[in-house]
C-alpha cells in the first residue's frame, strides 16, 4: 500500500509529492498526460517568488527535475474512478491498475472552458485552440482572435502579437478582468485590435478555421482569420472523485489544512475552493498537503 498517493503532477502535486516525501512516506503521483499543469500553457511568468522571468514550460521542467532529485514517483496513468469509502485505506483505478494508498491529495487541477458555439468542437485542433503556447507557432504572420478578458487572454494576446500578423482581443464586457499591468500592455500594443462588448456566436470553415461571427454593440458582423484562441477561464476536472464535497462550479470544498469532508483525502492547488489561483497559491497548497497527508498516513499506519 502507498502511504500518499497524488493525484496530479502539477505545481500543486509535485509540490506535495516532495514535502510527502521528505516527511518521511511513501508516495506515487498519478498524471494523465504532462507534468506541469496550467504551467504548460503559460507563456511568461513574472510574479513566482525569486524568479523575475521565466516560461510556463521551463518552471514546469524545474519542478519535475526537483521533484526527481528528491525521488519522487510519478507514474503516468489516467485516474479513472476513486473509491474512498472505506475505512483504513483509498482505492484508485487507473488506465494501468489498481492502488490502495493510506492517504489521498487530489491536484488535478483544471481544465480550459469551451465557448459552446457552433464550429468550436468540430474545427477544434484545426484552428480553435486553447493554448497560444502550443500552438501559436502554426500561425505565424496570419491573423487571428483571442477570446476572454481574464489575465490569460491577455498574456496569451502579446504573446500571440510577437507571431501573429495580427490579433483581436475579443471580450465581452467594457472592462478587463486580468491583471491591469498586462491589460495595460495589450491595449498600447499596435498589433491588437481589442473589440470590447462582443461575442462570438460561430466559428465558420471547412477544414479549417476561415471566420468568425461576432455579436456587439454595432449588430453582427464577421472577420476573416485562421485561428481562434479560446480563454475564457476555467473549469476544475473533479467529475472522478465521488463522495468528495464540491461547491457550485464544481471546486473541491476544502480547509485551510486543505482537507476535504472525507478523513485522509485533501486536495491541492485549482481544482480547490479558493479566490486566488496562481501558481505560488497551488505550491503552497502542496506544501500544506503535503505535510498533513503524510501525518494521516503515518497515524493510519501505527493503527494497522
Ligand atoms: P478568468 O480570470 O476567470 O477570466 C475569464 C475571462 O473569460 C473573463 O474575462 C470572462 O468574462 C470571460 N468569459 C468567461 N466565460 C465566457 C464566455 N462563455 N464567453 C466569453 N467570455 C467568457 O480566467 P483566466 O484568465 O484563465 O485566469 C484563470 C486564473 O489564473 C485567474 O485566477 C487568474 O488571475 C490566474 N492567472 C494569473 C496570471 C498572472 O498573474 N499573470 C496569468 C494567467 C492567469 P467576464 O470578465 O465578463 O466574466
Amino acid at each position: 500500500m502507498i502511504d500518499v498517493a497524488v493525484i496530479g503532477a502539477g505545481t500543486a502535486g509535485l509540490t506535495a509529492a516532495v514535502y510527502a516525501v521528505r516527511a518521511g512516506v511513501t508516495v506515487k503521483v498519478f498524471e494523465k498526460s504532462m507534468y506541469g499543469g496550467q504551467l504548460g500553457n503559460t507563456s511568461e511568468i513574472e510574479n513566482f517568488p525569486g524568479i523575475t522571468k521565466i516560461s510556463g514550460p521551463d518552471l514546469a521542467a524545474q519542478m519535475y527535475d526537483w521533484s526527481q532529485a528528491h525521488s519522487v514517483e510519478v507514474v503516468f496513468e489516467e485516474i479513472i474512478s476513486v473509491d474512498f469509502s472505506a475505512s483504513g485505506y483509498k482505492k484508485i483505478i487507473t488506465s494501468g491498475g489498481e492502488y490502495y494508498a493510506k492517504a489521498v491529495i487530489i491536484a488535478a487541477g483544471v481544465e480550459r472552458r469551451k465557448l459552446a458555439v457552433s464550429g468550436e468542437e468540430r474545427l477544434s485542433g484545426r484552428g480553435v485552440s486553447y493554448c497560444a503556447t502550443c500552438d501559436g507557432a502554426f500561425f505565424k504572420d496570419k491573423t487571428v482572435a483571442v477570446v476572454g478578458g481574464g489575465s490569460s487572454a491577455l498574456e496569451e494576446s502579446e504573446y500571440l502579437a510577437n507571431i501573429c500578423k495580427k490579433v483581436y482581443l475579443i471580450h465581452r464586457r467594457d472592462k478587463f478582468r486580468g491583471e491591469k499591468a498586462l491589460a495595460e500592455s495589450v491595449i498600447r500594443n499596435p498589433k491588437i485590435e481589442i473589440i470590447y462588448n462582443a461575442k462570438v456566436i460561430a466559428i465558420n470553415g471547412e477544414s479549417s478555421v476561415e471566420n468568425i461571427d461576432i455579436s456587439s454593440d454595432h449588430g453582427r458582423s464577421s472577420i476573416s482569420l485562421s485561428a481562434v484562441f479560446v480563454s475564457i477561464g476555467m473549469e476544475p476536472k473533479n467529475g472522478a472523485f465521488g463522495g468528495v464535497l464540491v461547491d457550485e462550479s464544481g471546486f473541491i470544498v476544502a480547509d485551510e489544512d486543505c482537507r476535504t469532508n472525507i478523513e485522509g483525502v485533501f486536495v491541492a492547488g485549482d481544482a480547490r475552493t479558493k479566490s486566488v489561483r496562481q501558481i505560488v497559491t497551488a505550491a503552497a497548497d502542496g506544501a500544506v498537503s503535503g505535510k498533513f497527508a503524510a501525518e494521516f498516513a503515518i497515524r493510519e499506519g501505527e493503527m494497522q
